[in-house]
């Protein structure tokens, strides 16, 4: 087995994005060089790395260059080609690799895999079926409908996805989506989601964070509590294990998020998962020993991994662009951030993007407290102030 990379060594990543910065910043604080590679020469995480491979995600002299200078290379988007993946691991340890992401990338090899592993997961996925053409619309089951039509790449946030009653709904969809091949799946009655953050390492070693319960507006992830107010023990236990199920089936090396629905009955099904550190994970840089970025700079320089436990209970609220624009005018102005930080336990987080936009992801603020209700409040209390 290949020796761990010890810092000061250069661990690179995959894309420019806000996870790439926390990941870089979580490097860095443990003496790491970053060196990013993305397309785009403005971005969050090109901000903080010590090195820009300004580079597309398949181009080659910027693959070679990353693998050449690196000991480990990571991906912080799942949506970068698997192909990549692979010519860099002929030369640089990569964590997670070509597979793993490739079979996150793609709802259809997600939904199989997930179906593959329930013997030893526990846990299946939403009913669902391929719908690749028009023909296949007439073949629709009825009871799939109602249901949700997604794309099977590239979907996030609840983008490239419509919900439809109707086979007649179906077809309106798939054609507004230029028929690319999609999945449908049956809408499911949620009681609330969660998900499950998990790390494993190449000894094949995992562990597991506290469960996290996540509230969605329009898509995208508004709020994670951790303690979940709705988690039960068992439910807790059961997505935990399912989680260990899977990343072991996998091979995974690295950080991986898997979202589950709990149903009216008290079910759980698994959604999807993130091969990379996670949206609703935010709150571990704050409230764990380890946060999820450190976590996956341990994974992949194959050190031992850190220590998930949660020691405050905490509050992680997404911050959109739309708070720059909380007065309605169509004039950005910078949220009142020094009323916020004067809220006791806040933490805040924001990503270096200097055009806010409504529904982008600028930030994210994570209160800490002695208590649940606590940081709840103070939650509320930011809300107020960022309207
Ligand atoms: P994305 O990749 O955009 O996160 P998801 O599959 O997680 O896509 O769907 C986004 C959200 O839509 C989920 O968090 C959930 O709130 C809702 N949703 C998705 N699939 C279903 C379903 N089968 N039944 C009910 N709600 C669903
Ligand atoms: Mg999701």
């Amino acid at each position: 087995m290949l020796p761990a990379a010890n810092p000061p060594a250069w661990l690179g990543v995959m894309g420019g994005g806000q996870l790439g910065r926390m990941f870089a910043q979580a490097a860095q604080s443990m003496g790491y060089q970053v060196a990013v590679l993305e397309p785009s020469d403005v971005c969050p995480a090109g901000q903080v790395a010590q090195r820009l491979v300004n580079a597309g995600y398949s181009d080659l002299d910027g693959l070679d260059a990353l693998a050449a200078q690196c000991l480990a290379v990571t991906t912080e988007f799942e949506n970068v080609p698997a192909d990549s993946l692979s010519r860099l691991a002929e030369r640089v340890f990569v964590a997670p690799n070509a597979h793993g992401v490739s079979v996150a990338q793609d709802r259809i090899a997600e939904k199989r895999f997930f179906v593959a592993c329930a013997s030893k997961s526990g846990v299946l996925p939403a009913p669902h079926m391929v719908i690749a053409t028009q023909d296949d619309i007439d073949s629709i089951a009825d009871d799939l409908l109602p249901g949700i039509l997604k794309t099977v790449r590239m979907g996030y946030d609840g983008k490239g996805q419509f919900r439809v009653r109707t086979r007649e709904d179906v077809r309106a969809a798939f054609a507004e989506m230029g028929e690319v091949t999609c999945l449908l799946e049956k809408m499911l009655p949620l009681a609330y989601e969660v998900s499950v953050l998990t790390a494993r390492g190449v000894d094949g070693e995992s562990v597991v964070y506290p469960i996290a319960e996540n509230v969605h507006r329009d898509g995208v992830l508004f709020t994670t509590t951790v303690p979940g107010p709705n988690v039960s023990d068992d439910c807790a236990a059961r997505a935990q294990r399912a989680a260990q199920a899977m990343v072991a089936e996998l091979g995974y090396v690295g950080v991986l998020c898997i979202e589950f629905f709990v149903l009216e009955d008290g079910s759980l099904v698994v959604n999807e998962m993130a091969p990379r550190p996670h949206n609703s994970g935010h709150y571990t840089m704050d409230a764990c020993v380890t946060s999820q970025f450190a976590q996956q700079v341990r994974a992949m320089a194959r050190l031992p991994l850190g220590d998930v436990r949660q020691h405050s209970p905490a509050v992680m609220l997404n911050i959109l662009g739309d708070a720059w624009f909380a007065d309605a005018s169509d004039v950005a102005n910078e949220p009142a951030w020094d009323q916020v930080l004067a809220l006791p336990g806040a933490c805040l987080h924001l990503y270096g993007k200097d055009d806010p936009r409504r529904g982008r992801k600028m930030g994210h603020l994570t209160f800490i407290a002695a208590t649940l209700p606590e940081a709840q409040q103070r939650l509320r209390d930011a809300c107020l102030i960022l309207g």
